[in-house]
Parts: structure tokens; C-alpha cells; sequence
């Protein structure tokens, strides 16, 4: 039986695709296709033994965006008439460029035999390519040939035969990354195009987004006709894109994917694709500077320099500001308290409100500036450097290069939130990577707990508070990569997938730009703040006020506190009187502890304690740490409403760090283990919800029960040996 094979013949202009179609098919046809001369396709027959394969040739291009007639109908006839096979030709003497093209037809999910064409032109210039490497990287059979003489069609011919034939062989549109600015605006268009279900029958719904953004005038147009009102949305989408590009990057979209393409492109070339690249070292300036960055002992040593830097800096320049918004939050309280009679509101207002999201919002400018250190390193184009390193290292633990980036929103670098994080784990293909990296991203130092390690760490040891930052980040990435290797080869095993990293040009940042993402990433930030937190305060209020103390105890309370007032009144030294108000003072204290274990919170706090202590928590951090389940945030808040409720002291208008560290129940043994068990304990609860969505329930649990086990065991050994 020999069904015809439909193949198309692509490649750019001048790269010998005639010249091949001839040595195929045994045509005339007429060589040296000039741009804009022939645009209609050719067709022949080639014969084997087993098959008949029809191959057309379309005419050359160097890109499919529609600029010109050529890229029309090259691009037409892939997608609409799907032949089985595109046969790429590329001019091997300058492969980088050529593979600008192959990248689109990857994109586009073509299946594809490449032919490396020119290989005598190559071997003159004395280089080599690594055929099989290559192959690897691009997931396609690669087929050597010298169209001229022939050479290699046979092979070819085979390739693209045996490969249109894999029955398992679909359409897989490459999905590549195109950096922090346009990846989430990719994300939302895609979502409008497969929910109006708009022409995404025709072309891969990511695709289509790009074509928006990259303005091609026929998918703009074939959208418009179309009546849809998701074109609408995607033109407003496209339109906001372009002006946050020119804003924050300087550039139009088009300029942005473009280099995210070349990017993907460079990366595999590092690699080590072609060697005895002498003839014509074009070496760009990201080249020049790649060469230290990534270099194999120079790269890790300025990664890590890099990453201690910014916990230095951050620091002392965050201390400024959050000076002012703890004063703004200490003025509201007093404002509140002198305002509101003293009840049950004014509790809820001072204690539950105003002190939980001031809490949290102390932190603010802190992250503000760690956020901002991130997004220099995202904008100049480094943190692509750095994962293009970890891929290495990554890969040891099971893990891939595309497992950086959700490590690195998760918080590889202090101050990102798991939830992107662990939606940003799509990009990998390989399902096993994938659930491995969505499992242990969330050890990750997010920005909900970067405020109790910098509390922590700043109340406890304050000569080493950058350092300690610095341990607790390499702790999580520790415990993240140890934790993926135990999971491929126990419960995830299997085989890893070749990976190609976006590489982008090195880039200045522009000042507007980083302002912008900065305060993008703050804003979210306080908008949690603002309302799931809000919430979860007045709820963990409500569990620490209610039931109040039982009339008996309280009436136990008023009695001693009616006789130290009674020795007042009789009239007193001095001396003895600011002893007696020191009485009072403790009387008020031990109603307040004693209140608080009495409520829903404390019960639930103590029950945990027998089992907590040997962690060195008591009831109360049991409480803030229960509160952590629901979102991370909520542990110093809470902590804050147990220490100041349980504790009233009128003078002491010290921040909640100065007074843990003034406790005699705490040590630094208690600091490090509460620490250590923050940083890896169950992820919140929306991170749980959206691992349940993206793997299932059941590894949502997972996550839930090790995690807690885990970190558990950890602070254990840390408190008892400590
Ligand atoms: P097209 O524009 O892609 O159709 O390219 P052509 O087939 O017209 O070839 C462009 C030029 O490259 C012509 O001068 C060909 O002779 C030359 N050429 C094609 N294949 C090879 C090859 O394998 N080696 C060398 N050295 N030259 C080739
Ligand atoms: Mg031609």
C-alpha cells in the first residue's frame, strides 16, 4: 500500500529549498528565487519503494508574521492545508538565523524534518554542528544535506516519510516564554480566545495572541470579519500590551518577541549546537557579557553574590520607610483608642483591624524594595542568565530549567507568592517535572512569610539579620531540591525532557519600567492585604475574644484588683505606690493570658501544645500558625493581636519584635525553629486550591500532610539541639 504523504518544502530565501526541490523530484525548476519575484508554490512527486510523497514548494521566508505575500502563502498552506510533514531547509552557515523561521513553525505546532542544508559550505569555514544535539533540543529529526550534489536527499526522504507516518504525532505548538511583561498579557488573551473559541480551529490559541500583539494585518483582519467579540477584547488587550512595552521596555511588542525567539534560539546555541565558530565571530555585546555571567565558575559565584547582595541592601534601605508606616499605624491606634470608648468595637477596631493589616502592611516597603531588586534582575535580562544556569543543577534533582521560574516567583528569591508560582509551572511539558516543581515551589520564601523571618531575624539576631535572611533562602532551596529528588525516585519517577531557555538580550531598564512592575507586584500585595487579610483578622479576633472569661474568674480578677486599689486610696510613699501600680498592671496581665486561653483560639492553641512544645511553640504561636493555614500573612498579624492582648502594657509601644525578644518564654532556639517551620509548612489556602486545579485533590493533600510533617520534624531538631 503506498498512500501519498503531502510534505512542504520552507525555509528562507536563498537557503538552497529549490535547488533540494529539484534534487528531490527531478524538476527544472528555475533557481535563485529572488523575494517578491515567484509567490505561487511548485509541486513534484518523489517515489520509494514503500510511499509516494508529494512535496511543494513554497516560497522563502524569513518570518510568518503576514508583512509579505511569500509569508501569506507559506503560512496559509501550512495551516490550512496541514500537509503531513514540513521539510525545514535551512542555510547551515548561519543557523541562528535561519532557525528564527523553524522557531514559528514550532509555534505554530507544525511537525517538522529539518534538512541542514550547505553542509560542503560549513566544513569549508572548518565547523562542525552537533546533528544530534541539535535534534534533541528541537525535538525533530535533523537531516544533513549539500542540495547541489544531492547528498543526504535519501535520508531525507526517509525522515520525513517515516516521521509523517508516527501515528502518535500531533500538532504541538511550542510554547515559549516571552518574559515577564508579555507573558501574563499572553496568558489572558488566551484565555478570551478559547473561551469565544475564536479561530482557534485554525491556529494555536497562543499563536493567535502574538499574531495580535505583533499586529498582523490578515489574523486583525480575519478577526474583525469574524464578528466575534472576543477581537474587540483582544485588540484593547493588544493595545494596552503595546503601550506597557513602550513604557516599561522602550520597545514595541514585536521588538520584545522577537528577541524572546532569538533568546530561545542563542540558548540552544550555547549549548554547544556548532563548534569551530571561527570564520565570523559576531560576538553581540549579551555574548561578550554571557561569557563572564554564565560562565561555568564565574556564574555561580555571581549568582550568589548578586542574590546576598540584594538582602544587604534591602535592609537598611527598607528600614527608612518602615519607620513611617509603623509611626502612620501607632498614630491610628492611638487616634482609635482615644476615639472609640473602651468596648468590645474598640478591641475590634485597635486589636483586629488596625493591627492586623498594620502588620502586615509595616512590611510594605521592605518588599517594596526587594521586588524592585527582582525586577532590575527581570528587566536586564539576568534572571533568564540565572536559570539557564540552574538548568544544570536542576536537572540533577529531576527537575528542569523551566522549574527556575516558578521557584522564582514562589519566592526563590524572598519576597513572590506560590500562587503565580505554581500556575507558572504550565511552561513545562513534561508532566512529572511538572508536578515535582508544583509540589516544591511552595518551600519557597513568598512574600507572606518574608515578614516573620525579617521580624524574626531582626528581634533575635539583629548583627546577622541579612545573613540569617540570606541561610533561611538557601534553606528553602535546599529543602525544594532535596524534596524534588525524593519525589522522582519515589512516587514521580521518570525519564527528563530536553529544555531550551529563553535567552534575551541584555537590556538597561528603564526607571518608568521598573517603577511600574514594582508597584504592580506591591499593589497585589496589599490588596491581599487589604481583603483576605482584613478578613482573617477580624475572624481570628473574633476566636481570640470570644467566649470572654466566665463571671467567676473574672469576678476573681476584679477582687484582687478592688484590694490593691483599696491600699492605693489609703494613701501611700511614692515608693509604694508605683509598686501597687505594678500589681495592677499584672493583675491586668494575667485577666488578659488568662482571657485568652479561655477563648475559641487559645483552646484550640493548647490542645496543640503538649505536641507543639517540643518545637519550643507554645499556644499562643499555635494560634498565629493556625491562622498561616489560611494565609501566611495572617502569622504576624496574629501574633501581634496574642502579645498585645495578652499583654497590656500602656507604655509599651515597641513593635511586636522587640517584644518577643524581651519574653522570657522565647530564645533564638524558639526564633530558628518557628522559622524553619514557617518557611516549609503547609502552603496557604489558596495555594492548595490552585494545586488542586492544576494536579489533582489528592496531591493537594499531599502537599498539605508532608509539608506539615516535614517541617515539623525539621523545627524539632532545630529547637532540641539548639
Ligand atoms: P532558494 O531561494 O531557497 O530556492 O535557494 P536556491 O535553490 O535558489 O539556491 C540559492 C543558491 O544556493 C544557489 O546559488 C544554489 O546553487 C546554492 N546552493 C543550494 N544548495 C547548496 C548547497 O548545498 N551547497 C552550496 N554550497 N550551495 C548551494
Ligand atoms: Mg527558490
Amino acid at each position: 500500500m503506498t498512500a501519498t504523504i503531502t510534505a512542504a518544502l520552507a525555509g528562507n530565501p536563498n537557503c538552497g529549498k529549490t535547488t533540494l526541490f529539484n534534487a528531490l523530484t527531478g524538476a527544472r525548476q528555475h533557481v535563485g528565487n529572488y523575494p517578491g519575484v515567484t509567490v505561487e508554490k511548485r509541486s513534484g512527486n518523489v517515489k520509494t519503494d514503500t510511499a509516494s510523497m508529494n512535496v511543494v514548494d513554497l516560497p522563502g521566508t524569513y518570518s510568518l508574521t503576514a508583512y509579505s505575500p511569500e509569508e501569506l502563502v507559506a503560512r496559509d498552506f501550512i495551516v490550512d492545508e496541514r500537509p503531513q510533514v514540513v521539510i525545514n531547509v535551512l542555510d547551515a552557515t548561519s543557523l541562528e538565523r535561519n532557525l528564527y523561521l523553524t522557531i514559528q513553525f514550532m509555534e505554530l505546532g507544525a511537525p517538522m524534518v529539518l534538512a541542514l542544508n550547505m553542509m560542503d559550505a560549513v566544513k569549508k569555514q572548518g565547523k562542525t554542528i552537533d546533528v544530534d544535539k541539535l535534534s534533541t533540543l528541537l525535538g525533530f529529526p535533523v537531516v544533513e544535506t549539500v542540495a547541489r550534489t544531492g547528498l543526504g536527499k535519501n535520508a531525507l526522504v526517509q525522515q520525513a516519510i517515516a516521521f509523517a507516518r508516527q501515528k502518535e504525532k500531533t500538532w504541538q505548538p511550542l510554547h515559549i516564554s516571552y518574559g515577564p511583561v508579555l507573558d501574563p498579557i499572553l496568558n489572558d488573551m488566551e484565555e478570551v480566545i478559547r473561551e469565544s473559541s475564536f479561530m482557534d480551529q485554525r491556529f494555536p490559541s497562543r499563536w493567535i495572541a502574538l499574531k495580535y500583539l505583533e499586529e498582523d494585518e490578515q489574523v486583525l483582519k480575519l478577526g474583525e470579519a469574524s464578528g466575534a467579540k472576543g477581537h474587540q477584547q483582544l485588540k484593547t488587550v493588544a493595545d494596552k500590551a503595546k503601550e506597557k512595552c513602550f513604557t516599561t521596555l522602550d520597545v514595541g511588542p514585536e521588538a520584545v518577541i522577537a528577541d524572546f525567539r532569538y533568546g530561545h534560539i542563542a540558548s540552544m546555541m550555547k549549548q554547544g549546537v556548532v563548534k569551530g565558530d571561527t570564520t565570523h565571530q559576531r560576538i553581540h555585546l549579551s555574548d561578550k557579557i554571557d561569557r563572564v555571567v554564565t560562565d561555568q565558575f564565574l556564574g555561580p559565584i555571581i549568582m550568589l553574590a548578586t542574590l546576598y547582595g540584594i538582602f544587604y541592601i534591602t535592609f537598611p534601605i527598607g528600614e527608612i520607610p518602615m519607620g513611617w508606616v509603623e509611626a502612620f499605624f501607632g498614630w491610628l491606634t492611638n487616634a482609635a483608642t482615644a476615639i472609640i470608648p473602651e468596648s468590645l468595637l474598640q478591641s475590634l477596631v485597635v486589636d483586629g483591624i488596625i493591627g492586623g493589616v498594620g502588620g502586615v502592611m509595616g512590611f510594605v516597603p521592605l518588599i517594596m524594595v526587594m521586588f524592585m531588586a527582582i525586577t532590575i534582575l527581570e528587566d536586564l535580562g539576568y534572571m533568564a542568565r540565572m536559570a539557564y544556569m540552574m538548568d544544570r543543577v536542576l536537572r540533577m534533582f529531576g527537575l528542569h530549567g523551566a522549574s527556575l521560574m516558578p521557584f522564582i516567583i514562589s519566592g526563590g528569591i524572598p519576597g513572590g507568592c506560590a500562587v503565580p508560582g505554581v500556575m507558572a509551572a504550565r511552561t513545562l511539558r513534561s508532566p512529572r517535572e511538572k508536578l515535582a516543581t508544583i509540589l516544591t515551589a511552595p518551600f519557597m520564601n513568598c512574600g507572606a512569610k518574608v515578614p516573620v523571618f525579617l521580624l524574626l531575624s531582626a528581634a533575635f539576631f539583629p548583627d546577622n539579620a541579612a545573613r540569617v535572611m540570606f541561610v533561611i533562602t538557601i534553606i528553602s532551596w535546599v529543602v525544594a531540591l532535596l524534596v524534588a529528588k525524593l519525589l522522582r525516585t519515589t512516587v514521580i519517577k521518570g525519564e527528563s525532557t530536553p529544555f531550551v531557555m529563553e535567552l534575551p538580550p541584555y537590556r538597561i531598564p528603564t526607571l518608568k519600567g521598573v517603577l511600574i512592575h514594582t508597584w504592580e507586584r506591591a499593589w497585589q500585595y496589599m490588596k491581599k492585604a487589604g481583603t483576605v487579610i482584613l478578613g482573617i483578622s477580624i475572624l481570628i479576633w473574633a476566636a481570640m475574644t470570644f467566649p470572654g472569661l466566665p463571671d467567676e474568674s473574672a469576678n476573681t480578677f476584679q477582687e484582687q484588683r478592688t484590694g490593691v486599689e483599696a491600699t492605693l486610696a489609703a494613701g501611700t510613699t511614692d515608693q509604694q505606690r508605683s509598686a501597687l501600680e505594678k500589681d495592677l498592671m499584672a493583675i491586668d496581665n494575667a485577666e488578659a493570658q488568662a482571657a485568652l486561653k479561655y477563648s475559641v483560639a487559645g483552646r484550640i492553641g493548647s490542645a496543640f501544645e503538649p505536641v507543639s512544645k517540643l518545637a519550643g511553640f507554645d499556644w499562643r504561636t499555635n494560634i498565629a500558625l493556625l491562622g498561616g493555614f489560611a494565609a501566611k500573612e495572617v502569622i504576624i498579624s496574629s501574633l501581634g493581636t496574642a502579645y498585645s492582648m495578652g499583654d497590656v502594657d500602656p507604655e509599651a509601644s515597641e513593635g511586636l519584635g522587640a517584644r518577643l525578644a524581651n519574653d522570657p518564654t522565647w530564645s533564638r532556639a524558639t526564633a530558628m525553629s518557628l522559622m524553619i517551620f514557617v518557611l516549609l509548612y503547609a502552603p496557604c489556602f489558596v495555594t492548595v486550591a490552585v494545586i488542586g486545579r492544576e494536579t489533582s485533590w489528592k496531591w493537594a493533600g499531599f502537599s498539605v500532610v508532608f509539608n506539615t510533617s516535614l517541617a515539623f520534624t525539621l523545627s524539632v531538631i532545630v529547637y532540641q539541639i539548639m
